[in-house]
């Protein structure tokens, strides 16, 4: 597998083509953003660290009926996926009241929801991504009716299956925001990451923040807390 052009640098990552057509390579960043690129600074060996955990979370969806856009780790930082096209949706699901819901609702961060909201934002960076329902998504043909009830039943299935399995590591698993794909041949895969960049997990005794709320909210330990991440899933 060559990567031959760059196509895409986005925040976080960048995507380069291959010489197989139907499969591109992520290569992983330190970069952090934060509020809509409004507060930019670096999270030394985040790259690595959200590289690695995104294929391990990915491998053990995939074993339990998720389909995904992985293929292959090829290094620390970079990951050979099937190319898709992102639907331009950010499918985000809660089970903890956090970040803009407490404030759109008036909820104290840590309120249990009695049970998960599925939301959707359109990716749009120069709106500000902002949040629409199904109405809207079918007018505006982000995507087929039967696309957006596949990646809604995905959604909540993953929702289960790492609530399940953080649960075991010590970590809850607050909310999380995922990305869909179609590939060359039609399957609406799991794409893009889930990292401690996309999901909030606080350890489930001390409550500690262990994900990019460190760094949005300048709690300090922020390369620590994406490392215990790694240590609590891969044991490293
Ligand atoms: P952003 O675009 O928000 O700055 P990133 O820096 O993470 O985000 O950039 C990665 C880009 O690659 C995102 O736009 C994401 O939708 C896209 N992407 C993720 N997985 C794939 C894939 N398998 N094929 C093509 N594009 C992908
Ligand atoms: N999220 C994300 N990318 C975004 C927006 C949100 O990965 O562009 C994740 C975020 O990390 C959190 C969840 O989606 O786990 C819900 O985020 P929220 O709507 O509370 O927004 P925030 O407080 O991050 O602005």
């Amino acid at each position: 597998m060559k990567k031959t052009e760059l196509m895409y640098e986005g925040k976080a990552k960048k995507v380069f083509a291959t010489d197989n057509d139907g499969l591109v390579i992520v290569s992983y960043k330190d970069d952090a953003t934060a509020f809509n690129g409004l507060k930019k600074g670096t999270i030394l060996g985040k790259g690595a660290i959200n590289n690695r955990v995104t294929n391990y979370l990915m491998k053990m969806l995939s074993e339990k009926g998720i389909p995904t856009h992985f293929i292959e780790e090829i290094n620390d930082r970079e990951t050979v996926v099937k190319k898709v096209s992102i639907i331009p949706l950010e499918v985000i699901v809660r089970n903890i009241a956090a970040g803009s819901l407490s404030k759109r609702l008036g909820l104290d961060e840590g309120v249990k929801l009695s049970r998960p909201v599925l939301e959707f934002c359109y990716k749009d960076d120069a709106l500000g991504d902002p949040m629409v329902n199904r109405y809207h998504i079918l007018a505006m043909n982000y995507c087929t009716e039967q696309e957006l009830d596949l990646i809604s039943e995905y959604s909540l299935k993953i929702n289960r299956i790492l609530g399940d399995y953080l649960k075991d590591c010590n970590i809850e698993l607050i909310d999380f925001k995922l990305e869909f794909g179609k590939t060359v041949d039609g399957e609406i895969v799991l794409a893009d990451e889930i990292s401690p960049d996309t999901c909030r997990f606080w350890d489930t005794v001390t409550g500690e923040k262990l994900d990019k709320d460190r760094f949005r909210r300048d709690l300090g330990g922020v390369e620590d807390a994406y490392q215990e991440i790694l240590k609590r899933l891969l044991g490293e």
